[in-house]
């Protein structure tokens, strides 16, 4: 009789972390600072016609984070978490821009490092105005690549 408490008591704790797990139903924390970038990806996204909504509901938290490495940014399904490094609030707002949109390209739409925003380094380095002078163009290469992701589908 024992036994049977203590498995329906397990039961209980294994439905009731399973639930927990799935409270992030309606979207992330936002960082107030990060509002206006979120708001200009989520425009980006639906005038491009691309369904963000569910995909993006799964991410639990978007920050600045104050990193020591010169990562940019970064996201992990493991705590469905987003941050780009708090360092780009001082630079370019086109390079945080294209950071965040990179790392929402990551966990919204699972693309991997290729080209544009979605270049695995900052395509800056030699060019600080890169992002700023060709926004339009590596937007619209980014919309194209997020619209033909299998990810977007689901
Ligand atoms: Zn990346």
């Amino acid at each position: 009789m024992k036994f049977l408490f203590r498995i329906a008591v397990l039961s209980l704790i294994v439905f009731f972390a399973y639930r927990l797990s799935k409270v992030h139903t309606n979207g992330p924390q936002v960082d107030p600072e990060m509002e206006s970038y979120i708001a200009e990806w989520k425009a980006d996204m639906t005038n491009a016609g691309i369904d963000w909504v569910e995909p993006y509901k799964r991410i639990k938290r978007i920050y600045f984070y104050n990193n020591s490495d010169d990562r940019l940014g970064y996201s992990t399904y493991n705590t469905n978490e987003v941050w780009v490094s708090s360092s780009l609030l001082r630079r370019d707002p086109y390079l945080l821009r294209a950071s965040l949109y990179h790392e929402m390209g990551h966990f919204v739409f699972q693309l991997d490092h290729s080209s544009g925003i979605m270049s695995d380094k900052s395509l800056c380095d030699n060019d600080p105005l890169y992002y700023e002078k060709n926004w339009q163009s590596i937007l619209k290469d980014y919309l194209e690549k997020c619209k033909a992701s299998k990810a977007n589908i689901l």
